[in-house]
């Protein structure tokens, strides 16, 4: 998969994606990180990519030109115009469920915004689809391109390696993963559940599934309204004071 990432500040998103797993995703072909420098892109000849919005207000934003230009010498490139991601406090929330529809991809282009924002016209003339990655607001799309690029990478096929696997992770049904411990067995006075040690994987299953729902429970209980749960999860849900009624949000 490729990933065409539009940015003023190219350095910070090309280090923050080539460690670990993601970098070494790159080193085997199997994911390509492209950066590309908007300020390339201007034909103003101080180099200016942002400029006072109509009406007043506060702040800078950042031009539609450039935007545009930068897309055109990205989609030149590919075989066919690529789907365009705008990184924004005001777009749908990005989910698991998000980077692993978006992970079908072969290209994705991201747009970082700065300053304010960017000209609406750009996004307009981009088809951009807009994403955000929680309620608060951040100064520049980098981050919030970097923790994009990172979640729907972990969901390209040979990314992740058996050991790595995205399988039982939280979210998946909709639920938060259980405890996890390594060794020792005994830290600080702490143990490691019993039942961990016990090699029967038939409890380790019950014991996690548990767990899982329990957690959900605590800390996210809006996710139990459209978690796959069989009828034993809703018994062991409702011996914790769960009822489906009467389930309201985290
Ligand atoms: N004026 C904008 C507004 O009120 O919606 C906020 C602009 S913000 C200071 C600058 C840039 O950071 C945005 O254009 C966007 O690319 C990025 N950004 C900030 N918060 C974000 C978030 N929660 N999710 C995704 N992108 C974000």
């Amino acid at each position: 998969m490729q990933f065409h990432i539009m940015t003023l500040f190219p350095d910070m998103v090309k280090t923050g994606l080539c460690t670990s797993i993601i970098g070494r995703a790159q080193r085997d072909g199997i994911l390509q990180v492209d950066t590309w420098n908007i300020r390339d892109y201007t034909l103003e000849k101080h180099g200016h990519v942002d400029d006072y919005p109509y009406g007043g207000g506060a702040g800078m934003l950042m031009q539609a030109d450039p935007i545009l230009r930068c897309y055109r010498a990205i989609s030149d490139r590919c075989s066919q115009a690529p789907r365009v991601i705008y990184t924004t406090p005001q777009g749908m929330l990005f989910t698991q469920s998000a980077a692993k529809a978006l992970a079908k991809e072969d290209v994705l282009v991201i747009l970082c915004g700065h300053y304010e924002g960017v000209d609406e016209r750009a996004l307009s003339l981009l088809n951009a689809e807009c994403y955000s990655i929680g309620d608060y607001v951040l100064t520049g799309g980098e981050l919030p391109a970097m923790v994009m690029a990172d979640a729907i990478s972990r969901m390209v096929p040979g990314v992740l390696k058996n050991r790595e696997s995205g399988e039982e992770e939280s979210f998946e049904g909709d639920l938060l993963e259980y405890p996890q411990y390594t060794r020792p067995d005994c830290y600080e006075g702490l143990l490691v559940p019993p039942v961990l040690l016990s090699g029967d994987h038939g409890k380790v299953d019950v014991w996690r599934r548990e767990q899982s729902l329990r957690r959900t429970l605590l800390r996210r209980p809006d996710l139990l309204r459209t978690a796959e749960l069989s009828k034993q999860d809703l018994e062991f849900l409702s011996r914790l004071g769960y009822s489906p009624e009467t389930a309201e949000d985290g």
